[in-house]
């Protein structure tokens, strides 16, 4: 099956449509009454909500019972944010929103078998304007959303985040019987770094620490900072040996960095206390569970991994 692709630039402040081979180049230049009708009607249900899901999720129901389409997708790639509802495939017209100030993504429409009509990417151009202000305001909100559950200094999730997405996980685990582990890492002698090296070099460390975790275990969105130099690492679906082995490999992973600061290497290691959910459990136990086990591994050396029995008695 043949794809069409059209790639076109639909800037919000003119209305104007760029780089478009298309005879027609100004969007509202013949708006037809019915495109006005289905505007008025997109505008009004499209400010119910500021969540940015909800807005694609509005807009894609209103297309399509307008026009026929089959898929929708939305990428804003700075944000790393992709959205996709129904099926990606097929003939499709693409379109990057942009306004003087603002870059507000792309949006790629789809329909199997037929190709969009010269009238219908018409009526599809004019009903994107409506999107311009949600799809900003959307944009503002989930950034200001992250922003509040991120931790600065690590691009890590934070306590809030970290207490969010445990209570999900945990819901999650019990939900479906499946296993749920937990690591909590600590920085070994990491005040000794910052006394020797200085808060920079610290704060260096802090950061080559969280983006190994993020590369290594692979679950970017898991990953918190639980404290100064502590972090918490979600394991969803894994049981204990799985996350021995995850563990072991962020242990082994760390202590093998060379991070360097000024010319002068600093050496790195931490230690990590491991558990997974038992039943009966709350989160806060599989959390102090964690904790004895990091203590543990502290007392037993440091830079190394510990996993405490479910069954000893928990002070
Ligand atoms: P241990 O091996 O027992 O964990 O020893 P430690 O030195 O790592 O632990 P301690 O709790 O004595 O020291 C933690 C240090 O972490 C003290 C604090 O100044 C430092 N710290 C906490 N937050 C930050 C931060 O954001 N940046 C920097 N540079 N240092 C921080
Ligand atoms: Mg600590
Ligand atoms: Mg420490």
């Amino acid at each position: 099956m043949s794809t069409a692709m059209t790639a076109r630039i639909l800037d919000f402040d003119t209305r104007e449509l760029i780089g478009v081979s298309s005879s027609k180049s100004k969007v509202s230049a013949h708006r037809s009454q019915k495109a006005a009708l289905h505007a008025a009607r997109l505008n009004a249900v499209l400010q119910t909500t500021i969540e940015l899901t909800e807005i694609l999720q509005i807009f894609y129901q209103e297309m399509s019972s307008v026009i026929k389409i089959e898929g929708l997708n939305y990428e804003h790639k700075a944000n790393t944010f992709e959205y996709l509802m129904g099926a990606n495939a097929g003939h499709s017209s693409h379109y990057v929103l942009q306004t003087k100030d603002d870059y507000l993504g792309e949006l790629s429409f789809f329909r199997k078998d037929e190709k969009f009509s010269a009238e219908e990417l018409t009526l599809m151009e004019d009903l994107i304007g409506s999107l311009v202000y949600p799809l900003r305001n959307g944009l503002r909100y989930q950034e200001a959303i992250r922003s509040a559950l991120t931790d600065a200094l690590t691009g890590a999730g934070n306590r809030i985040c970290l207490d969010n997405v445990l209570a999900r996980e945990f819901e999650l685990a019990q939900r479906y019987r499946q296993p749920l582990s937990l690591l909590m890492l600590d920085i070994d002698y990491f005040k000794r770094v910052n006394d020797t090296f200085g808060h920079v070099a610290g704060d260096k460390v802090l950061r080559t620490v969280a983006e190994t975790i993020r590369t290594t275990s692979r679950c970017a969105d898991m990953t918190f900072r639980y404290g100064g130099e502590e972090f918490v690492v979600l394991l969803n679906k894994t049981d204990m040996a799985g996350a021995k082995i995850t563990a072991e490999r962020l242990r082994a992973t760390i202590a093998g960095l060379s991070c360097i600061y000024e010319n002068q290497e600093i050496p790195i290691t931490i230690s990590i206390g491991v558990a997974t959910l038992c039943g009966g459990e709350t989160r806060e136990d599989l959390l102090k569970r964690a904790d004895n086990s990091l203590y543990e591994a502290k007392t037993n050396g440091r830079n190394q991994i510990c996993a405490v029995d479910p069954n000893l008695v928990l002070n």
